[in-house]
């Protein structure tokens, strides 16, 4: 007789986790305790399932690397004894997290899927069932005896994506994310279609897991604008114990060409400040010296962030000086695909 998959569920918080008191009409949150008793086709499931909980669920604008180490643990802790992961999130900075996850896990060979929803699940109309029981069912998918998905994914309204290369697009609408620069990996309709080969291939067998918790926040991101003045970019420049500083720049790494600007990002890398320059459009690539206005960049040596997305930047970023990478290597490193999340 075949094993049931077991599937961990990890909660950290958000909107899915909220029913409504229908006497008052307020969201409260969820016993998690009692998820199973709420949603009863979770017993239809194929799997096992059991849980784990934040012990103080959280919004997740609340969220942050010293939380991001604590699913990381989670995981870690239960790696052996569970198929498949599955990290229950606010829709807000899930994105950051499920980034900054795929980073923190190395070599995993495991399906990790973050999911949420926009409705609580005790709603009526609620995105959380489809989302939560797809997840699970994505999780628990096996090939030849091998999870299909061996990378962090994030679920949502239909389709799987690569985590570390979405983005939060809508505050309203079920279809909440996307991923504009790498094709889902999974879709839900009649049938659970996945597209193998946008999948990530999962490390060599002689490899085991390898958990990096530490995160370095000495980060920050600037957004470009017409009119960003000097006296902004010198306070950035000037925060003291920057070592990364995302820029997002215009179009295809584009930026003005005004001197005091120039100077500015020339002598902060001189000083070993890796500035990443990343695209501010939600899809394509940074392409330093297509046009004249990012050749200086290039030739100042910014990091080039290519399609990287922001919130995959700044966990990659943290990731980087978390591990201690030297200064020297930072930007091959950076510059080089490690988990998918780049061309
Ligand atoms: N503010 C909530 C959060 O991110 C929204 C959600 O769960 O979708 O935690």
């Amino acid at each position: 007789m075949e094993m049931k998959t077991n599937i961990l569920l990890i909660y950290t918080g958000g909107t899915i986790g909220m029913v409504k008191d229908y006497e008052t009409g307020a969201l409260k949150a969820f016993n998690f305790e009692e998820l199973v008793n709420n949603i009863p086709e979770l017993n239809q499931l194929d799997c096992k399932i059991e849980g784990l909980s934040f012990e103080n669920p959280i919004d997740s604008s609340n969220m942050n690397p010293g939380y991001w180490s604590d699913i990381a643990g989670m995981i870690e802790e239960n790696y052996n004894a569970y198929d498949g992961f599955v990290v229950l999130h606010g829709s807000d900075t899930m994105s950051y997290s499920a980034s900054a996850l795929s980073f923190m896990l190395e070599h995993l060979a495991k399906p990790v899927i973050f999911t949420g929803s926009q409705l609580p699940i005790g709603d009526l109309r609620t995105d959380a069932k489809e989302n939560l029981i797809t997840s699970i069912q994505i999780a628990a998918l096996r090939k030849r005896g091998k999870p299909v998905v061996q990378e962090v994914g994030l679920y949502f309204e239909y389709k799987l994506y690569r985590a570390n290369r979405t983005t939060k697009i809508n505050a309203e609408h079920f279809e909440a994310f996307a991923s504009l620069n790498h094709p889902p990996l999974v879709e839900s309709g009649v049938h659970l279609k996945v597209h193998h080969s946008y999948l990530l291939k999962g490390p060599a067998k002689t490899k085991s897991l390898q958990v990096h918790k530490t995160m370095d926040n000495n980060v920050a991101v600037l957004k470009m604008f017409p009119g960003l003045n000097k006296e902004v970019l010198t306070s950035v420049l000037s925060i003291p114990n920057l070592k990364a500083l995302v820029l997002e720049t215009y179009g295809a790494g584009n930026a003005p060409m005004d001197e005091w600007f120039l100077d500015g990002l020339k002598n902060a890398v001189k000083k070993g400040l890796h500035i990443i320059n990343v695209t501010q459009c939600s899809g394509g690539a940074v392409a330093m010296g297509h046009y004249e206005t990012s050749e200086q960049l290039k030739e100042m040596q910014l990091v080039n962030g290519k399609d990287i997305t922001t919130e995959a930047a700044v966990a990659k970023a943290m990731y980087l000086l978390g591990s201690k990478v030297s200064g020297k290597l930072f930007k091959t490193i950076f510059e080089t695909s490690l988990r998918g999340e780049m061309v």
